[in-house]
């Protein structure tokens, strides 16, 4: 048999046991987890210092924490998200129970890719648990040494029924894709969005879809040019700019361009020292092939700081170009990488009208000390998160869901959105056998008085107190 078909059979019949339906026995599943991460603090930081030469600072806060926390946060909240949920009722339904059902799918493939390869695998990974299901975990083949962690040492901490990773790259992951799953949660590029979804859509599985694209920067003339210079340097070049949710172009006027560069300059010697190269703070690109691509991206527009790059380290220097055309590959693609791009507008509409002109992106940046022009920025604008006056902040509070919208992305998940992300809300309504005679407006012979009755009972009540 099929060695894949073989792993899925065997995660089905777990499924089907019943076995990850008790909450006692996902608070478990959640605590191996938890332990994984405790027990393995330091293999995880040496793998993700070998994948992308993260330190450990960078580590901690975007890989390890964030993933115990959601483990913790589940693990608090669990008896509560797998409570039925009462909902209000109408008059026909007043004696009866009416409830939402949080139902796990059943057996769920996770996608993760390269750029955090702890966080992105393991995050969705504890909404798939805490919500019951079974899950086949595919990590990235680019991020090895990660891989090799989750292959050879998650499981051991896991239920193994319940729990496969799939190995591989695109060659390995078509071949899985063709199998049936009941949900499919992946996070990468929108190319291979499409081609997940086409997939799924064979099978008419559902999908959340958490991919990247161009997210724009802008800074209102009325700023603080360090204050800002600060932020978005740390977030630009935090994991060597490879992150889905960086600022990836500025926008704003001349004059506050001017303002921003030496400010800019000073934020990254600060930062990375006089020669970044030989910072320990400063991470470096995943692969060849995306350090060739990213060299390539140096030639746009004008390098105004930075720019220097060593293929034998996988270095990009931290980067700032100015002067590009809207038609050069740097403006064109999603930069994920260590540089970034100061587009001049002239105003705020223009800014919006730049931005609106664009696919809709993950996230949304505003700066200024006018919080009427962030306000505009958020109202005439659609991203899939946002934040005024600093980065990815945003996405560090599991109470706001976290996804894209339209070419970036659909779904969320986090927190309680996560569990959602991975239940069936089944719409359940338990009615009384008895009391058949209030039943009979509604059966034929129909007449007018009836249908005035029934129309009555139907009709959508407020309050789920009163009584006939
Ligand atoms: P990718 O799309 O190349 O790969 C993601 C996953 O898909 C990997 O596990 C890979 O093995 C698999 N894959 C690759 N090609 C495939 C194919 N042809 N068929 C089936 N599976 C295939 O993405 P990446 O390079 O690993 O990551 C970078 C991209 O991910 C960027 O676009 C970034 O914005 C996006 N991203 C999005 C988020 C988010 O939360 N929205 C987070 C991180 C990264």
């Amino acid at each position: 048999m099929d060695p894949v078909e073989d792993t899925l059979r065997r995660l089905r019949e777990a499924f089907s046991s019943g076995r990850t339906r008790p909450a006692e026995f996902r608070a478990a599943q959640l605590q191996g987890l938890g332990r994984f991460l405790q027990d393995n603090r330091q293999l995880l930081l040496d793998a993700l210092a070998q994948d992308l030469h993260k330190s450990n600072f960078e580590a901690e806060v975007s890989e390890i924490a964030i993933s115990q926390s959601e483990v913790d946060l589940a693990l608090r909240n669990l008896q509560t998200w797998m409570k039925d949920e009462k909902v209000s009722k109408n008059l026909a339904t007043q004696l009866d129970s009416a409830f939402i059902r949080k139902e796990p799918f059943g057996l769920v493939l996770i996608i993760a890719p390269w750029n955090y390869p702890l966080n992105l695998t393991l995050v969705p990974l504890v909404g798939a648990i805490a919500a019951g299901n079974c899950v086949v975990l595919k990590p990235s083949e680019i991020s090895k040494s990660v891989e090799k962690v989750l292959a050879e040492v998650l499981p051991c901490y896991l239920d193994q029924s319940c729990l496969a990773v799939a190995l591989g790259g695109p060659t390995e992951t078509a071949r899985l894709l063709e199998h049936r799953f009941d949900y499919i949660f992946f996070t990468g590029s929108p190319s291979v969005g499409k081609i997940v979804m086409a997939a799924a859509a064979k099978h008419l599985t559902p999908v959340t879809l958490e991919l990247g694209g161009k997210n724009p920067c802008y800074v209102d003339d009325d700023c603080d040019p360090q204050t800002v210079a600060n932020r978005v340097t740390w977030f630009r070049y935090f994991n060597a700019g490879q992150t889905c949710v960086a600022p990836d172009y500025v926008l704003c006027s001349p004059e506050t361009r001017e303002r921003l560069l030496p400010a800019l300059q000073n934020a990254i010697t600060r930062f990375y020292g006089d020669d970044p190269q030989s910072s320990p703070n400063l991470g470096r690109i995943i692969s060849q092939k995306h350090f060739k691509r990213l060299q390539g991206l140096l030639g746009c527009g004008r390098v105004a700081i930075g720019g220097q790059s060593d293929e034998s380290e996988l270095y990009i220097a931290p980067t700032v170009l100015v002067d590009v055309q809207e038609t050069e590959p740097v403006m064109q693609e999603e930069i994920f990488g260590p540089i970034l791009p100061l587009v001049t507008v002239r105003s705020l509409d223009e800014a919006i009208d730049f931005i609106n002109r664009r696919e809709k992106p993950l996230a949304l940046y505003a700066f200024s000390n006018s919080s009427q022009v962030v306000q505009r920025v958020l109202a005439q604008t659609s991203s899939g998160g946002f934040c005024g006056n600093d980065g990815f902040m945003h996405m560090t509070l599991a109470s706001l869901p976290f996804g894209g919208v339209g070419a970036s992305g659909m779904g969320r998940y986090h927190g309680k959105f996560s569990f959602d992300t991975f239940s069936h809300h089944r719409a359940c309504l338990l009615r009384s056998p008895g009391m058949e005679k209030i039943n009979d407006l509604r059966y034929p012979p129909y007449s007018p008085h009836n249908l005035r009755v029934l129309l009555v009972a139907m009709e959508e009540r407020r309050c789920s107190c009163t009584l006939l």
